[in-house]
């Protein structure tokens, strides 16, 4: 090796042994006659001094260093000369005396600062990932994601799991989203297509009797990317037999969570137990099906409240089957127009066409706050007029709103309310910094629907995926009210993100045969698509159920993260290119030829 010790490593206790370091040169500062270097590599920092004096030699290599040059020096670790300890710096105590000093390897000025952490355009960090990658903050975060697989495979071996592979070609898998496919060369017009999860092949491991399987796999999809989505994405994979009921699942993963946060980042406080939270409160409560739990900012229903309001954007929202739905933001009476017209204008992009404030305002210094002293000029709002004061007493009561609070009310039809209301919900707590940054605030939602019905195409569409059993008591409900059934399928969210989700699987044919008709598919069709699972479930298949997770999410919040990007190392851009190696790319005729690829339309 070049070296024998690590930058990082060195230590006052080191002081006076001899050393062979490798590394970067990450600052220079020429002082006239010493040259002093920042020399990095993976594991830190160490400052490295050239004396003109003692070593001519390679004080004249350091004269020619600049910033990235690869360098190689064997010194003396010494303690600095006191006053001149830099305590911000691991290595900060000492300092390296060089006897000898190798150029390695010279380099171009990079494109942005690699020593500073300062904002750098997207694009070019992409470009350049390589030296992106060189960042301190870069090299924590892929070495946080290493800990968080390693913590994983250690976690699950200790409960008896066994990690197998599948294969990334596959048949399509119905997830929800597009396939990638890849064009068969010997069976010309056929494809395979990449997987958008393992999930039909981790369950029919449970069939072959493997009982606890995980995988950390490489899944695919092929859909808009939005700041938490990549077209490939990694996910933890994992099934257990027989188990029968959501908790079985949960207990697991609660655990799992509650160690990797205590072991990887012991600063942040977690809330135990998970709570288990059903979709309809969520969605009423938050207007999301992951919440950001980290703090209250509470949805209320106030439809039953102003269904016969004079004031028609009310009334005519829930004589049209809609709802009116409100939260209170504390402290807000006070928002100017122009703080008001913002929320409007979010609240539309959302698809509301408005929003509806109620201002409460405080009565001067000393004066009784609570609500019974409200009065008619204390209420600011457009519909002031057509709102009495009993209506906006009984409205704040039920958002929970007090005086010197701001009511914040969308009406319309239930998605569009639940969405805009969650999308205000997030932007009250960032701009009135509810959401503690020290805090995972995870959570379980259960009692999810097992179909959604799809208007636009009229049939019914499974809310997790059609391997999902219908709770035991609802199975019946499948031939007369589909709508109510509920499935065995759980999400587990954190701080306003799904990190995962999954489900207790249905193991006979004639339950999933049944599903498959019930989404439209006819025998044949059904037979063609997954006969296999079909058949599979003749043969023994045991009860058993699973779920997986994003890693690149989970990594993203135990990091801190911005988006998933920062937590992978070469991720493709927002419009699913990657900038590095310029693909996706054209490819020769020959190619083409060869997987009887003809293309019809090419982009410029
Ligand atoms: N296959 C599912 C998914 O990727 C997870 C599961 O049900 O285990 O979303």
């Amino acid at each position: 090796m070049l070296k024998n010790h690590n930058c990082g490593d060195l230590r006052s206790e080191h002081a006076s042994q001899e050393v062979t370091l490798a590394g970067w040169v990450h600052r220079r500062r020429d002082h006239g006659g010493l040259v002093f270097i920042d020399l990095r590599d993976r594991s830190g920092l160490v400052q490295v001094v050239f004396n003109p004096e003692t070593s001519p030699d390679s004080h004249s290599v350091a004269r020619e260093l600049r910033n990235e040059y690869v360098l190689a020096v064997t010194g003396q670790v010494s303690r600095r000369p006191e006053g001149t300890e830099n305590p911000r710096m691991a290595t900060g105590e000492v300092e390296i005396l060089v006897k000898e000093a190798e150029l390695l390897n010279p380099s171009k000025t990079p494109p942005f600062y690699i020593n500073e952490d300062v904002e750098v355009d997207e694009a070019l960090r992409l470009k350049y990932r390589y030296l992106d990658l060189r960042r301190p903050k870069m090299q924590d975060n892929l070495t946080l994601r290493y800990k968080i697989t390693k913590f994983i495979r250690d976690f699950l071996d200790e409960k008896d799991f066994i990690e197998i592979e599948t294969p990334v070609l596959i048949k399509s898998t119905p997830e929800g989203a597009r396939d990638y496919l890849v064009p068969s060369r010997l069976y010309p017009g056929r494809f395979y297509a990449l997987p958008q999860s393992p999930q039909q092949l981790k369950q029919l491991l449970m069939v072959a009797g493997y009982e606890r399987y995980f995988q950390i796999a490489r899944c695919f999809r092929d859909e808009d990317l939005r700041a938490d989505r990549q077209p490939e994405f990694t996910q933890l994979d994992l099934e257990m037999s027989f188990v029968n009921e959501e908790e079985d699942i949960l207990v697991l993963m609660e655990e799992m969570f509650v160690e990797m946060a205590a072991k990887l980042t012991p600063e942040k406080k977690v809330k135990r137990p998970f709570p288990r939270l059903p979709f309809q409160e969520v969605m009423l409560k938050y207007g999301s099906d992951k919440p950001d739990l980290r703090y209250g900012l509470e949805i209320s229903e106030i439809s039953d409240l102003v269904k016969e309001s004079e004031f028609g954007v009310f009334s005519r929202a829930v004589n049209e089957g809609g709802r009116v739905r409100a939260f209170t933001a504390p402290g807000c009476s006070g928002y100017s127009r122009r703080q008001l017209d913002e929320l409007g204008e979010m609240a539309k992009a959302y698809g509301a066409s408005g929003v509806i404030t109620i201002a409460l305002q405080a009565t001067e210094n000393g004066g009784d706050n609570s609500l019974d002293s409200l009065s008619t000029e204390m209420v600011r709002s457009a519909a002031a007029r057509y709102l009495s004061l009993d209506l906006v007493k009984s409205i704040a009561q039920r958002a929970g709103a007090g005086l010197g609070d701001l009511i914040i009310i969308v009406a319309g039809a239930q998605s569009m309310v639940e969405r805009t209301l969650g999308g205000l919900r997030q932007e009250m707590a960032e701009r009135l910094g509810l959401a503690d940054p020290d805090v995972f605030a995870f959570a379980f939602v259960v009692d999810f629907p097992l179909l959604e019905w799809r208007e636009e195409e009229s049939r019914w569409e499974s809310m997790h995926h059609m391997f999902t059993t219908p709770k035991d008591e609802h199975v019946s409900l499948l031939d007369s009210d589909p709508g109510k059934v509920q499935g065995k399928h759980y999400d587990l969210v954190c701080n306003g993100y799904e990190l995962g989700g999954g489900s207790i699987r249905i193991h006979s044919r004639e339950l999933q045969q049944k599903i498959f008709s019930l989404l439209g598919y006819s025998p044949e069709d059904s037979y063609e698509r997954f006969g296999h699972m079909l058949d599979a479930f003749e043969y023994g298949a045991p009860p058993h159920g699973g779920i997986a997770f994003g890693v690149d999410r989970v990594a993203m919040i135990l990091a801190g993260a911005p988006n998933i990007r920062e937590v992978i190392p070469f991720p493709k851009t927002q419009s699913a290119t990657d900038l590095m190696t310029d693909s996706p790319s054209l490819v020769s005729e020959e190619q083409l030829a060869d997987l009887h690829v003809k293309i019809v339309h090419q982009q410029e």
